[in-house]
């Protein structure tokens, strides 16, 4: 296992569609661990694998409730991922991206969806989220279709700039 160096803004690996997963190899297997950590030396709660300059539709989330605190954070794993589903309710929140570093804005988002795709061994699997767990998955899915945050508000500002930082939770 590995930690990998993160491409950052405005690297055109970021801007790239990403390739189906088609195979669950050992190379596979390889970059999930390598993404996990290097996910969690950031840390952050999501990473895509375009970050770490693999062009496959791959990412990983990790993210535990805040009211839930005693519960360690729920890992996952999916490749391929498609949302099928999103609320038309959507939320406001403030996202940053561990590809455009010192940065955050706020991003209008689904507040539920459901996202279909396929286990880190191939086999189908869904995940129903809402609130940061779905913001996190529509964050990353928008990494394999080389959308970054920025995108999709005019709101961005410098993180030292923002007064009260406690508020702000980065994505990944
Ligand atoms: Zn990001």
């Amino acid at each position: 296992m590995a930690i990998r160096e993160i491409v950052t803004h405005p690297n055109s690996i970021l801007r790239r569609k990403a390739r189906k997963v088609e195979k669950f190899d050992q190379e596979i297997q390889n970059l999930i661990e390598d993404m996990i950590e290097t996910m969690r030396a950031e840390p952050g709660v999501g990473l895509a694998a375009p970050q770490v300059a693999v062009p496959l539709r791959l990412i990983v989330v990790e993210y535990g409730e805040e009211e839930n605190a005693d519960i360690p954070p729920k890992l996952y794993v999916m490749a391929n991922p498609e949302i099928i589903r999103s609320s038309q309710e959507t939320e406001l929140g403030v996202e940053g991206c561990l590809s455009i570093p010192g940065f955050v804005g706020e991003v209008e988002r689904s507040a539920e969806i459901v996202v279909r795709g396929q286990n880190r061994y191939g086999k189908p699997m869904k995940v129903k989220a809402k609130g940061w767990l779905a913001r996190i998955f529509q964050h990353e899915i928008d990494h394999l279709n080389g959308v970054l945050f920025i995108d999709r508000t005019d709101k961005v500002w410098k993180l030292e700039e923002e007064k009260d930082t406690a508020q702000v939770t980065v994505v990944d």
